[in-house]
């Protein structure tokens, strides 16, 4: 490809709203541009990088037996309600209707869709397991879009789904899927790491996350150097402890003291002078129509993923100021455990196990309670793990200290179960003539974010530096003198050995200074380069560098060029 019919416009100055290098380095190297919020042109540079990356998800999914379907991006509301999640969805999901006025989602995912080809063409045990996926174009009405295509509103999404008679076959397709992210991943360049996660809206039990560790990442992953142990902070446990008081503790009576305007624990801790360890943040939460009060040391928080699981409900919402008065007769920031109605839930996390003479919101506006004692003055229903872990925490399995680190989600595989095709009715029959719902998993890998990715963990201030296996082009001419009829024969020559040899050029024919020709070619990344210029053609020789290491240059003939860039790529491939 020629640069002067490539349209690639780069850019000199960073876009104002890129807060991340991938999202600036994309605008500028012009493989983005804004159309809104979240929602991008792929321009051409991106198309061929997309395309390199579905291939090679493609290329590792069949290797594991999996099929490639599509499926429609509009589906009926009737389908969503069948799972519940029309509702559950919540604004995340973009809908819209037709000219009958009937709703229709624009997929932000595809289990219904899928249970529903499923339960209407698998019928018999003899049938399965059956192993699909689709590449295509997924819309969420995300909160917050930003860092370009790695949280879009709109974005290319690999989703596979796998049914099952049993739980053996189940764990075989997941295992299969695990291998394949992770060769999918190497391949593209990036360093990654499969954490234990949160299942989030999609529910069922293990799924594991595939995470690619870099400071810009908005997901933390916890990990333990000792025994390996990594999770995401959705799902990162914390140790779980008896409520034993240290020997010798003495209870103070519980005593209510007048605090003022002061509602975070921060305010009170100051007034009284207290530790932050010694309070009781009591926090209330609706979940399916009954308020809980989940309890957390003062100096920790609650993690609302490890709330749900514990509730086993699929949404809680912290409950609004009004339902706050309703249940404590106090304004917000006064809650105490002590003094709640009978029918709210009480649950306490771990973190105020063995602690006496706490602090808490007294039920009264402006005031709070010291002195208070679990057992004593307020019996949680249940103890439970539902803090945040942060790096420091013992790790769960081996009790080292947990390191955090930043991670970009790119992928993540879930065993489903049968919670959809239950929800759905999507039975087969099994070896006995019984119906039986099918058991699923779900696969799904962020395409456009992986690009994303791979340009976070390989960029220099220069610009992007392409993984061979996903770079737009192998390789650049640059000739640094348009006007000199020897430099122009001799790239035009280079190109053509380039095809001759399978390699992919991108000739930079631009009559511009070579200066700017060298920033465009360092911000756009092609992994290797060959520089035509006048000097070297007077000795005989163009210069070839690779992007990640320009000053290794190698001064050769023209002709053995080509050949040359072929086989270092190769070697690298090896
Ligand atoms: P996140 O926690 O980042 O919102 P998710 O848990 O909602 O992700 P899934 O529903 O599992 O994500 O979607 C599968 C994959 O699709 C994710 O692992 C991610 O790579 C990608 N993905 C999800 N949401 C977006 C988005 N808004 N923009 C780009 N890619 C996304
Ligand atoms: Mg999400």
């Amino acid at each position: 490809m020629r640069w002067s019919q490539a349209f690639i416009p780069t850019l000199k100055e960073d876009p104002a709203d890129a807060e991340v290098a991938s999202h600036r380095l994309m605008v500028r190297a012009g493989l983005l541009r804004p159309v809104a919020r979240g929602i991008y042109t792929y321009l051409p540079l991106m198309q061929r990088v997309l395309l390199k990356v579905q291939r090679i998800v493609r290329e590792e999914l069949d290797r594991i037996g999996a099929v490639e379907l599509v499926m429609p991006i509009l589906s009926p509301a009737e389908l969503w309600r069948e799972t519940g999640r029309w509702d559950l969805y919540g604004d995340l999901m973009m809908r819209l209707e037709d000219r009958h006025d009937r709703a229709y989602a624009l997929g932000p995912t595809h289990e219904e869709v899928i249970t529903d080809l499923a339960r209407q063409e698998v019928r018999s045990y003899r049938d399965l397991p059956v192993n699909l996926y689709q590449i295509q174009t997924k819309f969420r009405d995300e909160i917050r879009p930003r860092f370009g295509v790695m949280r879009a509103r709109e974005f290319v999404m690999k989703d596979g789904y796998s049914f099952h008679a049993d739980a053996a076959s189940l764990a075989e397709t997941y295992d299969a899927y695990v291998e394949a992210y992770g060769r999918i991943f190497e391949r593209c360049g990036l360093g990654f790491r499969a954490v234990e996660a949160s299942s989030g809206a999609i529910g069922g039990d293990e799924n594991h996350e595939f995470m690619v560790l870099a400071d810009t990442g908005e997901s933390l992953v916890l990990s333990c150097g000792a025994c390996g142990y990594a999770a995401s902070e959705e799902r990162a446990e914390g140790v779980p402890a008896a409520h034993d008081l240290p020997p010798g503790h003495a209870p103070n009576p519980l005593e209510e003291v007048h605090t003022p305007e002061r509602k975070t624990v921060e305010d009170v801790a100051a007034l009284l002078e207290r530790d932050h360890r010694s309070f009781v943040k009591t926090l209330l939460f609706d979940a399916d129509g009954t308020t809980t009060a989940a309890l957390v040391r003062g100096d920790r928080e609650i993690n609302e993923e490890k709330l749900k699981r514990h509730l086993g409900v699929q949404r809680v919402e912290m409950a609004s100021p009004e339902r706050v008065r309703e249940i404590t007769g106090a304004a917000v920031g006064y809650a105490g455990p002590h003094t709640l109605p009978d029918d709210v839930r009480i649950v306490a996390d771990y973190s105020l196990a063995g602690r006496g003479d706490l602090v808490a919101g007294a039920n009264r506006t402006d005031w709070h309670v010291t002195g208070l004692e679990i057992g004593r003055d307020v019996e949680p229903d249940e103890w439970a793990d539902l803090m945040t872990i942060v790096g420091g925490d013992p790790c769960p399995r081996c009790g080292a200290a947990l390191e955090e680190t930043r991670g970009i989600e790119v992928g993540h595989v879930f065993k489903l179960g049968a919670k959809y095709s239950a929800a759905m009715g999507a039975t087969f029959q099994d070896e006995d003539g019984e119906q039986r719902p099918f058991l699923m998993g779900c696969y799904g890998l962020g395409v456009t974010r992986v690009v994303a990715a791979a340009i976070e963990q390989n960029h220099d201030e220069g610009g992007i530096a392409w993984p061979v296996p996903i770079a737009p082009y192998e390789v650049e001419l640059i000739p640094l003198n348009m006007d000199s009829p020897e430099v122009v024969e001799t790239a035009e020559r280079l190109y053509e050995s380039c095809r001759a040899v399978g390699l992919e050029a991108l000739l930079d024919d631009r009559p511009d200074r070579a200066g700017s020709k060298f920033a465009d070619a360092d911000l756009i990344g092609i992994p290797w380069r060959i520089v035509i210029g006048d000097r070297g053609l007077a000795d005989g020789v163009v210069e070839a560098a690779p992007r990640e290491a320009k000053a290794d240059v190698e001064k050769l003939p023209p002709d053995e060029a080509a050949a040359l860039v072929r086989e270092r790529i190769e070697a690298r491939r090896r």
